[in-house]
């Protein structure tokens, strides 16, 4: 039996429904905090750690404001402090974006079929099915989400542009 308990394991079982998990997925900015060091270091056991690196956010709340977690990591991206992954400052493009969304639908797609058909237990195959609907859906919220970040950065420069012209008359008066 316990042999079987084992051949099930996925990357996220025992973990799936615990009271930590969703309390994480539920605020991980505001959680975080409480089971991290200054620097960044995760508070815990093994199974803590590896579901706070996998819902970090890579910012966390301090009072009202959000404090990003991140520092260069010297090849002109950044690297998150709690969880080690690289950002890179610019957005995909919708292209590339799409492109990249098709691979890795080709890779969840094999496994669906491979699962159903090894006859695997109905949870690893509904786990694929789920995988592979949110890696569909992200193309889209992806795409959302770098138009509003672009936009609030072009506001950002047009705004300082403006200032600077301002400055440059005062200058020449
Ligand atoms: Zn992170």
């Amino acid at each position: 039996m316990s042999k079987k308990k084992k051949k099930n394991k996925t990357l996220l079982s025992g973990i799936n429904e615990s009271k930590e998990l969703q309390m994480l997925l539920k605020d991980p900015a505001g959680v975080i905090p409480a089971i991290t060091s200054k620097k960044g270091k995760i508070k815990g056991d093994k199974k803590t750690r590896k579901m706070v690196r996998l819902v970090c956010p890579h910012c966390i709340k301090k009072g009202n404001k959000m404090k990003v977690k991140m520092k260069p990591d010297g090849n002109g991206n950044m690297r998150c402090q709690i969880c080690g992954d690289i950002i890179k400052p610019k957005f995909f493009s919708k292209e590339e974006v799409h492109s990249r969304t098709k691979k890795e639908l080709e890779m969840i797609s094999q496994g669906k079929l491979a699962a159903q058909s090894l006859g695997l237990p109905s949870s690893n195959v509904q786990d694929i099915a789920l995988t592979y609907m949110a890696v569909h859906k992200y193309e889209n919220t992806y795409n959302n989400i770098a138009e509003a970040v672009n936009k609030k950065d072009r506001i950002k420069r047009n705004k300082k542009n403006k200032n600077r012209g301002y400055q440059s008359y005062g200058s020449w008066s």
